[in-house]
């Protein structure tokens, strides 16, 4: 028993010694022992050994497993630690007592894979030193492929880049030495052209060029919720810090981000940073690419014809500064704008490690980012979630999640944008009127389509945009606007007018789609008939992603301009198939079957098409740009525009499209009812909703007609509706209580792991009367996003149960839960864990636990509110009768906090569990608590690991009093 108590009790320090190196090395001898000793099997070390998993998570997994073990493998593991890290300093390990011995089996083994696996610690030790010799013996023997040699050696490095892999270097790398003259021109001349290439924004009012120092303006930035562990805001700068590591031996950052979040911004000023010499100095050169550009390259590059071709060309001595760059990886930056607009998804099957060697640029690029090419370069990937697999993550140094503009975000991006004050002022003010409009301010394009629109939005009084199609029209009239004179379109006809432009970009913008396509050259146009007079109404703009050499190439502002143009062709023209609305609601299966038609492929060189037609399956950009477009045809089909299109196309048409999407959302809810499986008796009927559900829903908001919410809902029947991880933020909220305020039983509402935010609990309150339980666990909100959610629940009959663990409050908040709780006398559970509550806070909490007759369970997991504070919630306690559960893990609790708790179990009948685990009781707090439950028969255990006792103090008082864990 002893043993496995010890694996427990010295977990941090054993996970310390482990990992604190933040090398996998100690680990990974301690996984070859035990595989050795036949203590784990092969798939146990699988599931261990996860390459791309913080080294941390990995060694958790094993002790998990270990302790799952039981007796014997806790002695071998203690063990096995023993002889793996006999010396390391700082490190109190104390149980070397309880280890097992540790033997070489010497006995007989049956086959060679069996010695393989038994003798493997020494094996790996002997074979360090000659690890090439007995690869190339195992290929003359014929039993090793040389793909089996690249898949153990890879990466391989230069010999320059093993001396610098010998030898860390300490502080800024540029500190010391100076880099050869030729690499400094270099460098002079590659900063020069990303200066000048980053230094405006071009998509500002069509062809007035905004300076980036004037608008850029701090969007919100996350670690990905695997690294949660840090507090904070996070900066421009942490991208490439070492907050947030999770895989040391990575080279890729990944910022994701939804379309129009503002990722190609943010590289922007990243590069504009570092060619003014402002910020990320510790890298010499650095290399910006565009996944949609790199999509026009047809031929086979090498990795030096990638770097100087498309990023820019060494006026001498090419070869030296290639091999400046091979040498001094960790000086070289790569950047790479939008990977989800690469026509090919990321996959690792195809590996290449020599630098010389010619392949498509999509190999090249996928090699580098996992690190078999340049390892040590560090990368930064763009990409939309969607695009994001499994695979890539395997390769990630970490993933920065950018999460748009915060609510002052938005305020200052208005006022940078309008040198007028009193203009920013009003847009500002209209804002503050429209929760719906200022929730959807929260992604950055749609924040500056409705700045760039504010003499629209002013003017629009009561049919002031609600949905992301009404932001849209609105640019569309703005553009239309602007570019005639202002008394020909007025009123409604600003759209017959300009119909010809509509139909032409549309049919451009939708066979783009169909064919992964966002640069369109001269003949593009032409066959989709698009004018000189409809570019220069603004909406496309000259590309600035060609080479110089190419002939003029142009894209839409934003792909999700794209996309709306897309959305008018559907919903317009009277060439669409009958099958294309039902098509693109089934996005998955439109990937088979095919969007486009065949017309459109002047974008692709020909050489290319048929390799590329072959791997119409693995594009990666797809899916998520047809979502935008369903999105928006729904929007355009709603009855609030349908006045729009009278002019413009039969009104029977029209109608039998909106039927058409009408029943697509239909059926497709339907799809998501059936995949609930019946409840186990006794247990709920819960429905673990997926991305596509949270689609659909925004569809139906688009449509903004309460019936069809209404019949959507009318056929949900569940009791819990989980939405963990969809990648939801303020602008879901709002479609999601606009459709599920229609349900017809209260449920519990689980959006754990999302980006809800202040802004998005705001979205969420038209719809919690329906909530039983609300869910917002790791959601990124704060002290004023409770204020307004206790103001609305507090009216809410059937809310019960709130859980806002890993969130930003503070003991600002607390009133509002003293008050809510006060006046709720049916509320039954408020989790606040891993928050920063301090003494302060618990004490406001208190008042108001004092008046509440109802609340069963209190979760303070992780606060800090020590002694006072523990005291000030027991005193408020004592007396309920309805208290079954409370937590003060992780509080600074210590004897004083404790002994007051005792009170609680002296007196309370409901009391079951008292959890105060990792707190610093001794063992007077712990008498107390013994004395208590002499007097108390219904309390079933107390928490007690990880308090200041001694081994001898634990295992008296274990028996004493049974119902004490340790
Ligand atoms: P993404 O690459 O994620 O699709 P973009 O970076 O292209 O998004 O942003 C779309 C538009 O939103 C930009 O053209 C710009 O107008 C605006 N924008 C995005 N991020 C910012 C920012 N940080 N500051 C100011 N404007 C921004």
């Amino acid at each position: 028993m002893f043993v496995q108590e010890l694996v427990l009790r010295q977990r941090a320090e054993i996970l310390n010694a482990l990992c604190s190196s933040g090398s996998a090395e100690h680990l990974e001898q301690v996984l070859d022992i035990l595989l050795a000793q036949g203590e784990l099997i092969w798939e146990d070390y699988q599931n261990i050994h996860v390459p791309g998993r913080a080294l941390y998570t990995n060694a958790r997994e094993l002790l998990d497993l270990v302790y799952t073990k039981g007796l014997e493998t806790c002695g071998l593991f203690l063990a096995a630690l023993k002889q793996v890290l006999p010396k390391v300093h700082g490190v109190d390990l104390t149980f070397s007592g309880y280890c097992s011995n540790l033997e070489e089996k010497e006995e007989y083994q049956s086959t060679s894979t069996q010695t393989l696996l038994t003798q493997r610690p020494s094996l790996v030790t002997k074979l360090q030193c000659c690890i090439d010799g007995a690869l190339k013996a195992l290929v003359i023997s014929g039993h090793f492929t040389s793909a089996d040699c690249n898949e153990v050696q890879l990466p391989i490095h230069t010999p320059s880049q093993q001396y610098i892999q010998q030898e860390p270097e300490s502080g800024s790398p540029l500190e010391k030495w100076t880099p050869p003259k030729e690499v400094l021109k270099y460098q002079k001349k590659l900063s020069s052209s990303v200066s000048a290439q980053s230094c405006f924004l071009s998509a500002y009012a069509g062809t007035s060029h905004m300076s980036l120092d004037d608008i850029y303006t701090k969007c919100e930035l996350e670690l990905a919720h695997h690294c949660v562990d840090v507090h904070g805001p996070l900066g421009l700068e942490d991208i490439l810090g070492t907050v947030g590591t999770v895989n040391e031996d990575a080279d890729t950052v990944l910022v994701s981000g939804d379309a129009g979040g503002g990722k190609s911004t943010l590289l922007q000023r990243l590069h504009l940073l570092w060619a003014r010499g402002s910020a990320f100095q510790d890298f010499l050169l650095l290399f910006p690419f565009s996944c949609r550009r790199l999509n026009s390259e047809t031929r086979e590059l090498s990795v030096q014809e990638l770097l100087f071709q498309h990023c820019c060309w060494p006026d001498r001595e090419q070869e030296e500064i290639f091999q400046f760059i091979l040498d001094h990886p960790h000086l070289i930056l790569f950047t790479f704008d939008g990977l989800d607009e690469l026509k090919q998804s990321f996959s690792d099957e195809h590996r290449l490690c020599c630098p010389t060697q010619r392949a498509p640029v999509h190999i090249l690029l996928f090699n580098l980012i996992q690190g078999s090419l340049l390892k040590g370069v560090r990368k930064v990937v763009t990409s939309r979630p969607e695009a994001v697999g499994p695979v890539l993550k395997k390769h990630l140094r970490k993933e920065v999640l950018l999460k748009g503009f915060s609510p002052s975000a938005v305020d200052c991006f208005v006022r940078k944008h309008h040198s007028d004050p009193t203009v920013a002022a009003k847009v500002l003010e209209s804002l503050q009127t429209n929760p719906a409009l200022l929730g959807l301010c929260h992604s950055p394009v749609l924040c500056w389509i409705v700045s760039q629109c504010h003499k629209e939005l002013l003017g629009c009084g009561d049919g002031s945009p609600q949905t992301i199609t009404d932001v849209y029209l609105m640019i569309l009239q703005h553009f239309f606007q602007h570019q005639t004179s202002p008394k020909s379109s007025t009123g409604l006809d600003w759209l017959p007018e300009h119909l010809q432009t509509v139909l032409h970009l549309g049919k451009l913008a939708f066979e783009g789609i169909g064919a992964t396509c966002y640069i369109f050259s001269d003949p593009d146009l032409e066959t989709c008939g698009v004018t000189e007079k409809d570019i220069c109404m603004g909406f496309l703009i000259q590309s600035k992603a060609m080479p110089p050499t190419h002939s003029k190439c142009y894209e839409f502002l934003h792909v999700t301009l794209q996309c709306f143009f897309a959305a008018l062709y559907i919903v317009l023209s009277n060439n669409t198939d009958r099958s294309t609305i039902p098509r693109l609601f089934e996005p998955r299966n439109m990937r088979v079957t095919g969007l486009s038609s065949t017309c459109f492929m002047a974008c692709i060189p020909s050489t290319d098409k048929q390799g590329w037609a072959l791997e119409g399956e693995a594009r990666a950009a797809e899916t998520p740009n047809l979502q935008i477009t369903a999105t928006f045809v729904s929007g355009l089909l709603s009855q609030r525009h349908q006045r729009l299109w009278l002019h413009c196309c039969s009104t029977a048409v029209i109608e039998k499209r909106v039927r058409q999407v009408v029943r697509c959302l239909s059926k497709g809810m339907q799809k998501h009812f059936k995949s609930i499986p019946q409840p186990v008796e006794g247990e709920k009927k819960s429905m673990h909703a997926m991305p596509d559900f949270v689609w659909l829903i925004k569809c139906i908001y688009e449509m903004q007609e309460s019936k069809i919410a209404k019949n959507a809902m009318s056929k949900l029947e569940v009791d819990h509706l989980k939405l963990t991880y969809c990648n939801i933020g303020p602008v879901e909220c709002t479609a999601l209580a606009y459709v599920l305020q229609h349900l017809r039983n209260p449920v519990g509402l689980q959006l754990d792991n999302n980006s809800v935010g202040d802004v998005g609990v705001e979205q969420l309150l038209p719809c919690m009367h329906i909530c039983n339980s609300l869910y917002l666990r790791n959601n990124n909100i704060t002290d004023e996003g409770i204020r307004k959610l206790l103001a609305k629940g507090i009216q809410c009959d059937d809310l019960r149960k709130i859980a806002l663990f890993n969130n930003k409050l503070t003991d600002a908040c607390t009133q509002h839960f003293s008050h809510f709780l006060k006046t709720k006398q049916n509320f039954l559970s408020l989790r606040l864990g891993n928050n920063n509550i301090t003494e302060e806070g618990a004490k406001q909490l208190a008042e108001g636990l004092k008046f509440n007759h109802s609340l069963q369970y209190l979760g303070l997991w992780g606060n800090k509110i020590g002694d006072a504070g523990t005291e000030a919630l027991a005193s408020a306690l004592e007396n309920s009768k309805s208290l079954v559960w409370l937590s003060l893990v992780g509080n600074g609790v210590g004897s004083a906090g404790a002994c007051a708790l005792a009170n609680i179990i002296k007196n309370s009948m409901s009391l079951e569990e008292l959890w105060l685990t990792e707190n610093c009781i001794t063992r007077t707090g712990v008498e107390c608590l013994i004395e208590a439950l002499e007097h108390n028969t219904h309390v079933k255990s107390v928490w007690l690991r990880n308090n200041d006792l001694s081994l001898q103090e634990v295992e008296e008082m274990t028996q004493r009093e049974s119902r004490l864990t340790f």
